[in-house]
Parts: structure tokens; C-alpha cells; sequence
């Protein structure tokens, strides 16, 4: 059992993979997320994500973590996007430019150095992950 203390709330719980957010937290994050969406939809022509963040009493980081996690995109005519992590171009959804991707793609820039730290931890709960379906495998 991974015991960790809840990020957000400071509670103890059970820590499974991911953010290390308790389920209450992640269930509130939850209901703000569909609370921003709803409002995006409703609210195309909204300036920025600043606006979305105070209209809906969220950060501005998460919401730029949801449009990371491409979880929030927005149309081409809307004004709303995020910086590339490489170059810093105004993008609409994900992490890198078409630029940027292309030249991951191509090897020219290491995608993995950018955070290496920030992925570290995801890496090794993935791997525990293969570990365990390979046990489940053998039942
Ligand atoms: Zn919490
Ligand atoms: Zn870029």
C-alpha cells in the first residue's frame, strides 16, 4: 500500500497512480472540469483562459493542465490556446506546435528532457502497472 498525502487537501489516502490527488479531490477537480467545459461551449468568444479561470473559480494552471492533457480544445477562431513547452507559440491543445512535434518526431529536439523530472514518477507506476498484469497473467 502507497500512503501519500493529498496534494490539494493535505489528506491521507491511498495512492494509486497519477496526480497525487485524494479521490474527493479529484472528484471536486472533476466537477469543476465539466463546469469550465460547459463554459468554454457556452462562451466561445471568451478572451482568454484567465476569464475562464475566474468565471469558474479555477487556476489558470489547471485549466492549462486540461488543455495539455488535450482534454479542452478550442476551435481555430477562438482566441483562447496555450504556449508551446519548446518554442512558446500560441497553441489549441497539447503540448508542443506542428513545428515542435515534427521536429520531436524527427529527433531534433528531446521531448523527454523538457520534464524529465515531472515524468519520472508516471514511468515507474507504469512500469508497477506491466508488473502487475503480468502477475494477473499467470493466475
Ligand atoms: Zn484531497
Ligand atoms: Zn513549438
Amino acid at each position: 500500500m502507497n500512503v501519500k498525502n493529498c496534494r490539494k487537501c493535505g489528506k491521507i489516502f491511498n495512492y494509486i497512480s497519477g496526480q497525487q490527488i485524494c479521490p474527493a479531490c479529484i472528484e471536486a477537480l472533476e466537477a469543476k472540469f465539466q463546469e469550465v467545459k460547459t463554459y468554454i461551449q457556452e462562451h466561445r468568444d471568451a478572451a482568454s483562459i484567465t476569464v475562464v479561470a475566474e468565471a469558474c473559480g479555477v487556476e489558470v494552471n489547471q485549466i492549462k493542465n486540461w488543455i495539455r492533457e488535450e482534454r479542452l480544445t478550442f476551435g481555430d477562431d477562438s482566441p483562447m490556446g496555450i504556449e508551446c513547452e519548446s518554442c512558446g507559440n500560441i497553441i489549441k491543445s497539447g503540448r508542443f506546435c506542428e513545428k515542435c512535434k515534427d521536429s520531436i518526431a524527427k529527433g531534433l529536439i528531446d521531448a523527454a528532457g523538457l520534464n524529465a523530472k515531472k515524468t519520472e514518477p508516471e514511468k515507474k507506476a507504469s512500469r508497477d502497472a506491466a508488473r502487475m498484469r503480468f502477475l494477473d497473467g499467470k493466475r
